[in-house]
């Protein structure tokens, strides 16, 4: 996870033709945040105060949800864009990780408001999980592509501890972009250290001696089988073939990152299973014996 040297602006405008997130090159100038502590009741992680955020409303709904991105753009255009000042974005997310050698966390918007960071989105019977989560941004032009850093790493353990114990929210409810809007979205990407976190004790990982049990038996890849397993975890899925292969490709995303092409086969079906009896047990249950 070394931090790697690249030029903002090209690789940001590269990427911008695609991508549809975070985009465009900006001249603003260095950010300036005081520090505050405020939030950290737990670590004693040094959160910023940043310049404020218009994409936000009330919060009428109890958090159960943290929320992963990268930005696929730079510090700067992802602070303009967070600040409301691109109109053609209306977007807005509580906290945001920095890449430099030295990352900081930055907070835009207060965890008491709902910040629009999720879109259209779905995780189970959530739908629009804006009111529901807290998001974080990870600078990364393309977390698909290019590592985090050790230090981002570090930092955004902190932050998830943080945020994770003030909730007391799920393992299996800390989610990457992709997994909530499949189909839609790709962020944090594959490169995301979603296994080093989850060993940290950060979010849902199946339990490795599980996946080979799952291996040695023989497995039901039947599409009807695998979308019913998806659906159990909480994955929503568009109807028809093309539906359920944009399911497997997010959950290969952030479980089987070695091999992402929505193609079910045995290793994703052993890992979806281990998930499953591990943290959704009677979901899993109810799925499994489904005629
Ligand atoms: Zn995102």
């Amino acid at each position: 996870m070394n931090a790697t040297i690249r030029s903002y602006c090209r690789i940001g405008l590269a990427l911008a033709a695609f991508s549809g997130a975070f985009v465009g090159c900006s001249t603003t100038s260095k950010p300036e945040a005081k520090q505050t502590v405020a939030e950290t009741k737990f670590t004693g992680l040094v959160i910023e105060q940043g310049p404020g955020s218009l994409g936000s409303e009330p919060r009428k709904e109890p958090v159960t949800c943290l929320i992963l991105h990268h930005t696929a753009g730079s510090l700067p255009s992802s602070l303009d864009i967070l600040q409301g000042k691109d109109p053609k974005h209306k977007v807005g997310v509580h906290y945001l990780v920095t890449d430099e050698p030295k990352p900081r966390v930055i907070r835009l918007v207060p965890e008491n408001l709902a910040a629009y960071h999720a879109g259209k989105s779905g995780w189970g019977k959530l739908s629009n999980l804006n009111q529901n989560s807290i998001g974080i941004e990870i600078i990364n032009y393309d977390g698909n592509v290019y590592p985090y850093s050790d230090a981002q790493a570090e930092i955004i353990f902190a932050l998830c501890d943080e945020i994770i114990r003030r909730h007391d929210i799920k393992p299996c409810n800390v989610l990457a972009h992709s997994d909530i809007a499949v189909g839609r979205k790709v962020d944090p990407g594959l490169k995301f250290p979603w296994a080093w976190l989850a060993s940290l004790g950060i979010g849902a990982w199946p339990l490795p001696n599980e996946v080979a049990d799952n291996l040695r038996k023989k497995q039901n890849l039947s599409p009807n089988h695998v979308r019913s397993l998806l659906t159990a975890y909480g994955y929503v899925l568009e109807n028809g073939d093309a539906g359920l292969k944009l399911g497997v490709e997010s959950f290969q995303r952030h479980f089987r990152p070695a091999k992402v092409d929505g193609v079910i086969d045995s290793e994703t079906v052993a890992i979806l299973e281990a998930l499953l009896r591990r943290y959704q047990p009677k979901s899993y249950r109810e799925a499994k014996f489904k005629p």
